[in-house]
């Protein structure tokens, strides 16, 4: 069983493994749970994901409008998004709207990408990175943490 938190309403939903995930409907709002894009969250919400996704990964870009690594990194964080779900969900943190979540996650230099799996950090990384090394880090991560 899968289970995880609908990027429009918050609702928790849950699907059976064997389905396909990337069609998956949200049971509250009807809005599709995996849109082939990166997802903007608060601190709150990030904690609401941590809390209730399980059986699939979440990876955070935490970046800053004034960081231009960052920006220059937004394209390959987006096409990652297409690459990695539904396996992965691919959420951004804006370290200058959510200082205390930022703070809370100990990251001091951004962008920095943080991977949590069952609510636990498995992997964290500072530094822009291209697509390719976003999708290949996060396999090697969940790889090593799953072994
Ligand atoms: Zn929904």
């Amino acid at each position: 069983m899968r289970q995880l938190v609908c990027h429009a309403c918050n609702a928790v939903n849950r699907m059976p493994l064997g389905k396909d995930a990337s069609e998956a409907k949200c049971g509250r709002c009807g809005d599709r749970l995996f849109v082939g894009h990166p997802i903007e969250v608060s601190g709150e919400e990030l904690a609401a994901h941590r809390r209730s996704t399980q059986g699939l990964a979440l990876l955070v870009d935490v970046w800053a409008p004034w960081c231009g690594p960052c920006r220059m990194m937004a394209p390959h964080f987006e096409k990652a998004a297409a690459r990695l779900e539904p396996n992965v969900r691919l959420l951004k943190l804006n370290s200058e709207d959510e200082p205390h979540a930022a703070a809370e996650l100990q990251v001091s230099g951004i962008p920095t990408l943080l991977l949590f799996r069952d609510g636990k950090l498995v992997a964290r990384q500072a530094g822009a990175m291209s697509a390719d090394q976003i999708v290949a880090w996060t396999n090697q991560a969940l790889a090593k943490a799953a072994a």
